[in-house]
Parts: structure tokens; C-alpha cells; sequence
């Protein structure tokens, strides 16, 4: 009988299958060739994190090119650390920006034949590969406490070695497998360690998508695959499971990169196949001219609600952040007037490798673009639903005045001149609340902006003269003729150039009466397109206006 055998089948009564039958359940793939099967295994342990975002993006992207499968995995072994209901949140998350998985934990159930994707509920699988490793030999209980870790971490540390469970340090891969159950048996604690077989002065070579082949010392550790809440670590869980659930391309965060040495030894003592990897850079900030990864706690940033909450349509996000994953992108976008990611080629070769900026002109420069492009209809439905959830005051405009607020957002939208002022949803009702009447009421109650080296009396008669004249048949560049004619009658140069000739010859130029216009209609001196401001108000409305701001004057 092998040695292990009895204090395995002590550990393991439940296990009666074997590595061999878990492959035919989970059999591989049925995929065309070249098909990638990618995921994001998040810890339910709060928000969505922007890097997070970024990796899913990323291989959701890399599955769907290729005719694969994204799937999400729910990492929930870390039971101390889980905040109840985040795994839910992000999942809506990813709905929110398009790049939900169709397989996998999706929120309130599971979806696919690789399941469980919750850890948590996949304790009989880890079991079955533990209990083999221990048939092996390659995995051993261990019943030193945490004050004896402790201790040897100290040790380490004063003799400036690496600190860790591993060589002459990993005091119980010695005890004989019948002292350990006499052992178990007798109620000590325990964990279960892996037995690596590795040395740290070997280099072992892996090769990343990104990277190319990295070079990296030998894991010697014996880390811990099972803990003594019976759940495996990170480490453990994600090799089998990466395995099981026919995992092509492992796509995670760089500081992964360390841990890799564990995971090639872990998947070779397994006698699973080792699937690519991609290190995708982490995204950084800048503080005190240092750079540092974005924090939970300190950056707002680092949180994709705070983007979400901020009124960036989602497609912006993701443009930003394909321009950090691939270089070509900005460039691609600009040739192509196009934010579809769907048909831009992605390609691991066009990553950079090193962490990267979060880049917040980059974002608004990209969400202007992308909210340029939208129709006017869609943005308004997009403002309504953002606006319902965040802004109360736009939503209440928005709803009451449907026909309105599309013609107010259709201003310079589309063509090579599109306008692009807006950055996020937010922008919105500060541009375009005036022609809200009583949101112009409560812009002017405090009085109007006008030039005041003008006479009250001057800026009367050329609104009174305007109220009269204005015709709104007119086209704009005829209209902005008529306006020139308007300011000639009253004494102001028909453009800058004249009155800059002849200053003492005017009292100012076109562009002051067309500013005098749009104090009185808009209660600004800046607004979107005048003339497009006055059609979509009508005669009605601007006489009503021009009218409260005579009396104002008066
Ligand atoms: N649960 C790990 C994390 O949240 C997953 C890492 C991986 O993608 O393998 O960081």
C-alpha cells in the first residue's frame, strides 16, 4: 500500500474519482481552432476596479475575435474579505459597459457546463486534485501555528533571507505521513501544503502574450493550497479551475507575473497543460511626482461607479481604455470616426509593458469624441436613463420637454463640425438649461451679463430693433447678414476689422450685438449656435425674453 494512502483516504473519505475522471467531465472545448476561451475571476470584495474593467475588456475582446468564451469565475474562498451582494454589482458593472460574459457566475445564477463558477462551491473538485498530490507525495499536512511562522519569518528576515515555507524551513514535509494522521486524528490543525519540488536558483522560462519568454527563478516555496476553512487559496483554485474550465488564455494583471514560478509548477505536477498567459500593465497615478498603482481607499478613480456615477457613457471608458491596451487605437479611431471595438483589431504585440498613467484629459478627449458621434435621440435616452438614477433636476427637464431638449442637443451635432462640448452627461444641463424657461428665470432673476460699457439705452433700442426685424426664415449665414445690418443701424461695425481701424468711429462690432442677443435670450455670453438657439425657441419665446430683459434694463 502507498504510504499516503491512509492518511489520504482519512482526509478525503468523500473522494472516490481521480484527476482522470474530473477530465472527462469537463471534457475540452468543442471550439474551432484558434478559438480563445478567456475570464475574469474577480474576489467578491467590493466595486468594480478600473484595471479590472481593463482585463475584462481585454478578454472579452480576445473571445468574442476570436469566436471563443468569456466566462466570469466568482474567487470567493477569501470568506473574511467578501462584501455581501458585490459579486451581483459587478456583474451589472460589466452589463453597463457591454462586456458581460455569457457563461459563468452572472450575478443570481450560473450559466454553462464548466460549473460551479463559484469557488465556493467547487470544494469536492479541489479535493480530488489535492487528495491526488497527496497520493503523490506532493502534498503533506502542516500543523505549525501561526506564532511558529511568525517566528521563522523573523529568522529569515535577520538572516536577510527569503522569507517563506520552503527548504529547511518547511519543518513538516518531513513528518511521515503515519505520525501526521496520528496527528490529525488527535484534533491538531492543520493545512494542507503543496511539496515543490522547484530550487530557486533554477530559472524556469514562460512565455507571456505581451512579454514575449520571461525568465524567473524556480518556485521552492510550499505554499498552502488548503486552508483550514477546508477552501483552497488563490494559488490552487485558479489552476484547477483555469484547467477544468479549458482556460486558453489565463489574461490577468502584471502583478501576477511573480507568481507565476507556483502556478508552472503547479500545473506541471498536476498534469495539466499550461495555458497562455497575458500580463496586462497595471493602470497607475501619479503622486507626489511618484508613480503608484491606483488605490481603492485614496482614488475615486479607481472605482468604475465613480466613471458611471460621473455620466461617461461607457463607450467612452472603453475607448480610453483600448487606447491604453493597444497604441494604434487613437489613431485608428481618428482615421475611422469610428468607437465600435467590435471592429477594431486588437493585438497583444500593440500593449505597452510597462504601468500606465491614468490619463484623465485622454478620457474626456475620447468622451467628447464618442458623445459627438451620438444621434441626438440617443443621447437624450441615454441622459433620461443616467439622468434618472443621478440627476434629478435634468430628468424632471428631460421628461417635461422631450421635443425641446432633442433640438436643443442637436445643435452642431454630426458633419466634420460637429460641436464637442460635451465631456459626460454632466456637461449637459449647465449648456443647454437655459432653454428651459424656468431654468432661464432662475439664470437671470440676479440680473444679465451685458457689456457694461454699453448704454442701457443703446442695448434697448438694438433689442427692441432686433425684436421687430428678426426674420426666422433666414438661413444662418443670411440671418448673421441681417445681424451685421441690425448693428450697422445702430452705430456698430459690421465686422472686428472695421471697428479695430476706426474704433472712435463705432460703438463696437457685430460680434458685440450678436453678444447682446445672447445675454438677453440666453442669460450668458455663451451658448451653443445663436441662430439655431432662436429657431428652436421661436419668436414667441424670444420676444418673451427679450422683453424681461428691457424691463430688467429699465
Ligand atoms: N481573484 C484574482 C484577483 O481578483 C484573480 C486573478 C486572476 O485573474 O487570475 O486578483
Amino acid at each position: 500500500m502507498n504510504k499516503y494512502e491512509e492518511l489520504a483516504n482519512y482526509i478525503f473519505p468523500d473522494v472516490d474519482e481521480t484527476i482522470a475522471d474530473l477530465e472527462k467531465k469537463y471534457p475540452p472545448r468543442n471550439l474551432k481552432e484558434g478559438a480563445e476561451v478567456t475570464r475574469f475571476a474577480p474576489s467578491p470584495t467590493g466595486f468594480l476596479h478600473l484595471g479590472s474593467l481593463f482585463t475584462s475588456l481585454v478578454a472579452h475582446k480576445v473571445a468574442k475575435d476570436s469566436g471563443g468564451v468569456f466566462y466570469l469565475r466568482l474567487e470567493d474562498t477569501d470568506t473574511k474579505r467578501e462584501i455581501e451582494g458585490s459579486g451581483e454589482e459587478l456583474v451589472r458593472q460589466l452589463e453597463y459597459f457591454d462586456v458581460a460574459p455569457k457563461e459563468g457566475y452572472l450575478g443570481n445564477h450560473d450559466v454553462g457546463s464548466y460549473g460551479p463558477y463559484r469557488q465556493s462551491e467547487r470544494a469536492y473538485i479541489y479535493r480530488v486534485c489535492i487528495k491526488e498530490l497527496m497520493l503523490k507525495g506532493r502534498a503533506y499536512p502542516c500543523f505549525c501555528s501561526a506564532q511558529e511562522l511568525e517566528e521563522t519569518r523573523e529568522i529569515q528576515e535577520a538572516n536577510k533571507e527569503i522569507p517563506g515555507y520552503y527548504g529547511d524551513y518547511a519543518i513538516c514535509r518531513t513528518i511521515e505521513p503515519e505520525e501526521a494522521l496520528i496527528r490529525i486524528k488527535s484534533g491538531d490543525p492543520y493545512v494542507i501544503r503543496f511539496r515543490s519540488m522547484g530550487n530557486h536558483n533554477n530559472k524556469v522560462v514562460f512565455h507571456d502574450e505581451i512579454r514575449g519568454d520571461i525568465s524567473i527563478a524556480e518556485n521552492d516555496m510550499d505554499i498552502v493550497i488548503l486552508k483550514s476553512d477546508g477552501l483552497p487559496t488563490y494559488h490552487f483554485a485558479h489552476a484547477v479551475d483555469d484547467h477544468f474550465m479549458r482556460t486558453t488564455t489565463v489574461i490577468r494583471g502584471e502583478e501576477w507575473i511573480s507568481s507565476a514560478p507556483i502556478h508552472l509548477e503547479l500545473f506541471e505536477t498536476l498534469g495539466f497543460k499550461l495555458p497562455k498567459y497575458a500580463h496586462l500593465p497595471v493602470i497607475m497615478k501619479l503622486d507626489n511626482g511618484n508613480k503608484r498603482k491606483l488605490s481603492k481607499r485614496k482614488d475615486p478613480e479607481a472605482s468604475v461607479s465613480h466613471f458611471i456615477e460621473g455620466g461617461y457613457p461607457s463607450e467612452s471608458l472603453k475607448a480610453y481604455l483600448m487606447s491604453i491596451a493597444n497604441s494604434n487605437f487613437e489613431e485608428w479611431t481618428a482615421e475611422n470616426k469610428c468607437y465600435d471595438l467590435d471592429k477594431f483589431i486588437f493585438s497583444f504585440d500593440k500593449m505597452s509593458l510597462d504601468g500606465v498613467l491614468f490619463d484623465q484629459d485622454k478620457l474626456n478627449f475620447f468622451s467628447k469624441e464618442v458623445i459627438a458621434l451620438f444621434s441626438a435621440e440617443d443621447l437624450y435616452a441615454r441622459l433620461v436613463k443616467w439622468s434618472k438614477q443621478y440627476d434629478e433636476v435634468l430628468y424632471k427637464h428631460l421628461i417635461g420637454n422631450k421635443e425641446l431638449s432633442i433640438k436643443a442637443l442637436n445643435i452642431e451635432r454630426g458633419g466634420e463640425k460637429a460641436r464637442k462640448d460635451f465631456t459626460n452627461y454632466k456637461d449637459v444641463y449647465p449648456i443647454i438649461g437655459f432653454f428651459y424657461n424656468d431654468r432661464y428665470a432662475e439664470i437671470v432673476k440676479d440680473g444679465y451679463p451685458f457689456n457694461e460699457k454699453f448704454d442701457k439705452k443703446v442695448i434697448i433700442d438694438l433689442l427692441n430693433d432686433f425684436s421687430r426685424s428678426n426674420d426666422y426664415t433666414l438661413a444662418n449665414d443670411v440671418w448673421f447678414n441681417s445681424v451685421k445690418e441690425l448693428g450697422v443701424r445702430h452705430n456698430f461695425a459690421e465686422s472686428n476689422k472695421f471697428y479695430k481701424q476706426n474704433p472712435e468711429q463705432y460703438l463696437g462690432h457685430v460680434g458685440d450685438v450678436a453678444e447682446i442677443i445672447r445675454v438677453a435670450i440666453v442669460g450668458a455670453k455663451n451658448s451653443p449656435n445663436l441662430h439655431s438657439v432662436l429657431q428652436i425657441l421661436g419668436k414667441e419665446e424670444v420676444d418673451r425674453r427679450i422683453k424681461l430683459a428691457i424691463e430688467y434694463l429699465n
